[in-house]
């Protein structure tokens, strides 16, 4: 299945299904290029899985070089981009590379970032290999991190196409199945409430994630992001509706310290979180009961007991799209439509503290 992702300033594909990974070779030939070399990065525990699956793949290019990087956030670092640079210099990659990113959104978001800076910019191929990357190697952000904060280096920068390989996502452990499935149910909310009805009907574990039901939802997934991306490349606008739920957890994974608690599952809270302040906001039933019922079962965490509101509400203000100390949020007006809105410190409080009323019972 070949999907089509238009931005204002570019236009590619986006392959997605079950073992195209060893198709790779004609999918660069489909770019009609010239491509001196290749230089695939990749981390440490996608590496011995994968890669040389990929590198014998390349059958029509002498030069293929691996950087294989730590797993884990880390490797989005000053540190990691530059060896990966010295890497390329050193093996005298020209204008012409190419970089294959094969891995997670870190390795997508690190990789891509490589591109667009190694000589003003060189091609390169995401090959997505989580459930969330689903997410991550479409819409063409890219970045790694500074001491100071998450992504506060980075590039809007297209690859030249998506090669999605689901059967990639068998070895995924089960914390990644589930991180990566609360974007997927997020897309469906912002954008697609016929995609969130069938999400609702047919999965009720991360195991009913299988096959056609897989590609469906990736696909599903993968066409709200690049709809909202082709309306608003460089998130002057509708591309906001993406952070739903993120407000809150962004704040989480702040207040409990990166990496304590998988991005997906801070999503799930957050998404939680965001519906609540939207019955209240709007003074309408959005059946959050009903919503909470079904994502039980796939065992997302609670909102963790130990933080406080206040310092919720603190690191919520700390958020990049708040202004002026005023907390901006993705609120929904009814399943499949949201937009964004200032929100009042005493309404936000308020349903924090519930939550965590209900938590420490
Ligand atoms: P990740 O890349 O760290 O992958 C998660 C873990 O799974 C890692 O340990 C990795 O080694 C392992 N892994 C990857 N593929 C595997 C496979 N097929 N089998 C077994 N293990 C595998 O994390 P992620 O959740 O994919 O992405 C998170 C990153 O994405 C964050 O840095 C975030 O900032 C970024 N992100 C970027 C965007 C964007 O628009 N650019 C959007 C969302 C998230
Ligand atoms: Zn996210």
């Amino acid at each position: 299945e070949t999907l089509t992702i238009k931005t204002a300033s570019k236009t590619y594909p986006l392959y997605i299904g079950k073992g195209i990974r060893f198709q790779i070779q004609s999918f660069i030939q489909a770019l009609e290029r010239e491509f001196s070399s290749v230089l695939i990065i990749t981390d440490s525990i996608v590496e011995p899985l994968y890669l040389k699956e990929i590198e014998s793949s390349l059958t029509d290019f002498s030069n293929v070089y691996s950087y294989v990087v730590p797993a884990g956030e880390e490797a989005k670092s000053f540190s990691v981009f530059y060896d990966i640079l010295t890497f390329a210099l050193e093996k005298e990659l020209d204008r012409k590379a190419l970089v294959i990113a094969l891995g997670g959104g870190v390795v997508g978001d690190l990789a891509g970032f490589v591109a667009a800076t190694y000589m003003r910019g060189i091609a390169f191929i995401q090959m997505p290999t989580t459930l969330l990357a689903h997410d991550s190697s479409v819409g063409g952000k890219v970045a790694i991190n500074h001491p100071l904060g998450k992504n506060m280096i980075g590039a809007f920068y297209q690859p030249e196409a998506v090669v999605y390989d689901i059967e990639m996502l068998s070895t995924l452990p089960e914390e990644q199945w589930r991180s990566g499935f609360a974007e997927v149910i997020k897309h469906a909310l912002i954008w697609d409430k016929p995609f969130y009805d069938w999400l609702q009907a047919e999965i009720h574990t991360l195991a009913d994630l299988r096959d056609e039901k897989l590609q469906f939802a990736l696909a599903k997934g993968i066409t709200v992001k690049a709809e909202v991306v082709a309306e608003d490349e460089k998130e002057s606008g509708i591309r906001s509706y993406l952070n739903f739920g993120h407000t809150l957890a962004h704040a989480i994974e702040a207040g409990l310290g990166y990496g304590k608690m998988s991005h997906g599952d801070a999503v799930a809270i957050g998404m939680l979180f965001a519906i609540r302040v939207s019955e209240e906001y709007y003074g309408i039933d959005l059946e959050l009961q009903k919503f909470r019922k079904w994502f039980r079962q796939f065992h997302y965490p609670e909102i963790p007991k130990h933080l406080d509101a206040a310092s919720l509400l603190q690191l919520m203000k700390k958020d990049k799209k708040a202004q002026s100390g005023t907390i901006r949020m993705v609120l929904m007006k009814q399943i499949g439509e949201v937009e964004t809105v200032k929100v009042e410190d005493e309404l936000i409080l308020s349903i924090l503290e519930k939550e965590l009323e209900e938590v420490q019972q």
